[in-house]
């Protein structure tokens, strides 16, 4: 994670934002600000740009029950429902959406917890949503070579929220490696079984942990 001097100077430049919006920087409410966003671009929001995903890369062999996927199409595994809560690098506003990944394995699989801190790695930067569903790809089909990969999200951008665009709009993004960009049977096998276009807005908080406990999003 950054220095002391990293949140220094965002501190700064936070407190310099307030001052340019007429703002006093000092008065009781806004006193602990600049330390506050600081501390939460550095620790949560941007924080992938501190963390190396390649330190998520044990894997297991395929037989070992401990890391049997919830859901399998044949040879292919599927973890579905991975939180994605990115920053969109046009407004530096927050994306927050829902990762599925298939993958058919080379004999070796990854544990499930690191899907989500592979997500998490590469979410956690400025980003767009169609470089990120790329770059989970490419990483997982280049570091543990699996015969293919699929990775589809699906999410809310505020930026399209807060600007008064009138309905939240999902954006959904799909990349492919190695056998899923040849057989487009076995990708639509994948779509139609993680991915339903019915799901909205109160859904996609709910199943990233955003709203609620319940599992009860369709
Ligand atoms: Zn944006």
């Amino acid at each position: 994670m950054g220095g002391p001097e990293l949140y220094r100077r965002i501190e700064d430049l936070v407190r310099q934002l307030l001052l340019a919006i007429g703002e006093d920087p000092e008065r009781e409410g806004l006193r602990e600000t600049p330390r506050r966003v600081a501390r939460m671009l550095i620790e949560e929001l941007l924080s992938g740009y501190f963390d190396d995903p390649r330190r998520y890369l044990k894997t297991f062999s395929v037989e070992d029950e401990e890391v049997a996927a919830p859901i399998r199409i044949g040879d292919v595994v599927v973890v579905n429902d991975i939180p994605v809560r990115s920053m969109c690098e046009h407004h530096m506003l927050p994306i927050i959406g829902l990762a599925h990944i298939a993958y058919i394995p080379n004999g070796r699989v990854l544990g499930l917890s690191k899907f989500a801190r592979i997500v998490n790695a590469f979410s956690r930067r400025l980003q767009i949503q169609e470089r990120l569903t790329e770059q989970i790809a490419d990483f997982i089909y280049s570091e543990i070579s699996p015969q293919g990969v699929m990775v589809v999200i699906e999410a809310y951008h505020m930026c399209t929220i807060v600007r008064g665009v009138r309905e939240p709009m999902k954006m959904v993004t799909v990349a492919t490696r190695g056998r899923f960009s040849e057989d487009p049977a076995l990708r639509s096998d994948v779509l139609t079984l993680v991915f339903s276009p019915r799901r909205g807005l109160e859904a996609i908080l709910s199943l990233s942990g955003l709203r609620g406990t319940s599992n009860s999003g369709q």
